[in-house]
């Protein structure tokens, strides 16, 4: 299997005033530099999952997304990559005008099947591939396999000087791996972006080895829901890059960067914590906020 260089991962030490004022270390894991497409934590999430189609000799590989979906764009790059067809089945009714996003995912020659928001729901296979041997991969990549692979996020590193892993939850696969592979001493503060998502702890607890006892999981911080987004955020994101040149994006690691400021100001975190904060990608997706709007 073509495997993606992860050479390009950085930790980044953040020096933010209210870090100084709180005795609060903060560190970045810079997954987001990955790769343009396949950014952030989907390498992770997607490669158990290729392996196993290889190995049962599949050659197509049929999963579901929206239309800013950075799950769609990533198995569309990682197929490519190793030469398997890939067929995306999209959230609601094909737009006149595709998303940057989906162009994308076309011209690395995913196809195309727009599912009505009903189907997709459902989750159903639509009748003009239901007789291809394909190999199904759940939307974001949701599964043991995908924990799995995000069990290796923080294998090459030392991780075990910080006290809290932080990041963002939307399949809750991310958050499963993480939880397999952190100590005892260590608390894995996750930030769900989705709207009253109250499942999510049963979703997580389904996929790892673990019981949820070294997570804290957080809803306060979705500011309205899945891709939603408010003016307070988005003037976060601005300020945040400003003063650490890192760029987050709206859907997940804006929030979730939101999020650990807030609880530092709100001394959440005893003295002395050191965090880390997962920045699992995602830039792409920002494409879809008006021109001008970041200011990176
Ligand atoms: C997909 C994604 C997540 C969420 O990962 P899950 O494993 O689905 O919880 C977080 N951040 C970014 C940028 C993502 O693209």
């Amino acid at each position: 299997m073509q495997e993606i260089n992860t050479d390009n991962i950085t930790i980044d030490n953040l020096s933010l005033q209210i870090c100084l004022k709180k005795k609060i270390s903060i560190s970045v894991l810079r997954l987001d530099k990955i790769h343009p497409i396949i950014s952030g934590n989907k390498w992770f999430k997607l490669k158990y999952y290729l392996q196993d189609a290889i190995t049962q000799n599949k050659k197509t590989i049929v999963t579901y997304g929206g239309a800013w979906s950075n799950h769609i764009i990533a198995t569309a790059g990682a197929c490519a990559l190793n030469n398997l067809t890939s067929i995306g089945l999209i959230r609601g009714e094909e737009a006149t005008n595709l998303s940057p996003t989906l162009v994308q995912a076309k011209q690395l020659g995913m196809q195309l099947i727009f599912l009505s928001r009903e189907d997709y729901k459902q989750k159903i296979i639509p009748d003009e591939i239901a007789h291809t041997d394909y190999y199904l991969i759940n939307e974001g990549g949701y599964g043991r396999k995908g924990a799995q692979g995000a069990s290796a996020i923080l294998k090459k590193y030392n991780s075990t000087k910080y006290t809290h892993i932080c990041c963002a939850v939307g399949t809750g696969t991310m958050a499963a791996g993480l939880l397999n592979c952190i100590s005892k001493e260590q608390t894995l503060f996750v930030v769900s972006v989705l709207k009253n998502h109250l499942s999510i702890n049963e979703r997580i607890k389904e996929i790892s080895e673990h019981d949820l006892k070294r997570m804290t999981l957080n809803h306060d911080y979705h500011f309205g829901g899945y891709a939603k987004h408010k003016p307070e955020l988005l003037q976060f994101m601005n300020d945040f890059y400003q003063q650490t040149s890192i760029p987050t994006d709206f859907i997940y690691t804006g929030k979730l960067c939101f999020a650990v400021i807030d609880k530092i100001k709100k001394d959440y975190f005893p003295a002395n914590s050191n965090l880390l904060i997962i920045h699992s990608g995602g830039l792409q997706g920002n494409a879809s906020l008006s021109k001008g709007t970041l200011i990176f």
